[in-house]
């Protein structure tokens, strides 16, 4: 039987975070915290001094998968320390690195998050940094704080924030919102109520990083009509994330409820990362609702050999065409390139069993491979790929 491989697909990542090039070398312990989703300081801080074979403390098997990715990559020991020296090395022309990398996998462009790092980074100079084409997406978080600081009236913010949507989405190269509700009040999202709203307000004037609830649900309903009217999607970060996510809100099934109502039937809603680890729910949502669709990003690629597993998962329930491929990479290129060749490899292993059982034919599993690595992304958001 004829193989399938993904290593000559392109790829589109709809989800990743700009990082700066790299001016300084990085150490075996500050490469390693960069690999972590910890955003705890005290994580990482000595690699200390290890028997042979003995994992780094704290590192897990994304870690050790990239890490033995790196070394084949760079043909060196497969000890962090060769590693780091090895890419080092590489990366002091940080650009032409990048776009190894990027080129190693067929990497043509990504969504990004400019609302992490702060202070926002250049798209532009990502763009020439990478090689890649890049899409913007506004964080509305990001507009509420800096609009809450300026002691408006309620009425008068309120306005100043929905202004502020409408400009941003008319950008060619900004294909939607995106809110992360889900690591302030949950997704539980209720109806719009202005007076509490009002109220709750004051709270966030005060503190960008307050719960008011009631605020931040008027607010997300705001964003929502903003993505229809302008007809661009509205990202909603759902499942885990960094260590400030409201764990317990952040199942994307508290979200169905206000994705079903007839106002937002037409509205184009991506549900970033996919809800994992509530990626049965997520699937069930975009088999469901028409305009609604998800991205494998984050459990791709940090849950390591889980990729594959989660792969089969979501395709459990999801329609081929509602699923994209994506890594929210966030500080060092090797993130986007592993995380590119990780989905390449678990899918591959995943298609191929389909075409064993015969499920379906060779061309046809290679089309659904290319349909979640670039095709879906072209589709949907309008874009030649
Ligand atoms: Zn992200």
């Amino acid at each position: 039987m004829k193989k399938l491989s993904l290593s000559d697909v392109k790829v589109v990542d709809v989800h990743a975070h700009p990082y700066v090039a790299g001016e300084e070398e990085e150490t075996p312990a500050s490469f390693l915290r960069k690999l972590s989703l910890s955003v705890i300081p005290d994580m990482f801080t000595d690699v200390g001094d290890l028997e042979e074979n003995q994992p780094y403390p704290g590192s897990n098997m994304w870690v050790q998968i990239l890490l033995r990715n790196m070394s084949k990559y760079l043909s060196c020991e497969e000890d962090l320390v060769s590693i780091v020296e090895a890419r080092n090395e590489k990366a002091k022309d940080f650009s032409k690195y990048t776009k190894e990398l990027f080129q190693d996998v067929n990497l043509e462009g990504l969504i990004m998050d400019f609302g992490y790092p702060q202070p926002p980074l250049d798209r532009k100079e990502y763009e020439v940094m990478s090689g890649s084409r890049v899409w913007e997406i506004v964080r509305i978080e990001q507009v509420l704080t800096s609009l809450g600081s300026k002691g408006l009236h309620f009425e008068e913010f309120i306005e100043q924030y929905r202004s502020q949507l409408t400009e941003a989405l008319k950008k060619k190269e900004v294909v939607g919102l995106k809110t992360i509700i889900a690591y302030r009040s949950g997704l539980e999202v209720f109806e719009m109520n202005k007076e509490d709203a009002e109220r709750e307000y004051e709270d966030f004037s005060k503190n960008g990083r307050a719960v008011a609830k009631a605020f931040r649900d008027y607010c997300f309903h705001i964003a929502m009509e903003e993505c229809t009217t302008a007809n661009k999607f509205m990202h909603i970060h759902t499942g885990i994330g960094d260590g400030e996510v409201v764990l317990p809100k952040a199942s994307p099934s508290f979200l169905l409820d206000t994705l079903r109502q007839e106002k937002y039937k037409d509205t184009k809603v991506h549900l970033v990362h996919g809800g994992y680890p509530w990626v049965e729910e997520a699937a069930f949502i975009v088999s469901i609702l028409p305009n609604v669709y998800l991205d494998i990003s984050l459990q791709n690629p940090f849950t390591g050999h889980g990729v594959e597993r989660i792969i089969s998962q979501v395709l459990e329930l999801a329609p081929f065409d509602k699923v994209m491929y994506g890594s929210d990479a966030f500080t060092v290129p090797e993130m986007n390139w592993m995380g590119a060749k990780l989905f390449k490899e678990s899918f591959e292993r995943v298609l191929n069993t389909w075409i064993e059982k015969d499920y379906m034919s060779y061309e046809k599993a290679k089309y659904i491979g290319e349909m979640i690595l670039y095709r879906n992304f072209g589709k949907t958001y309008g874009v030649k790929i």
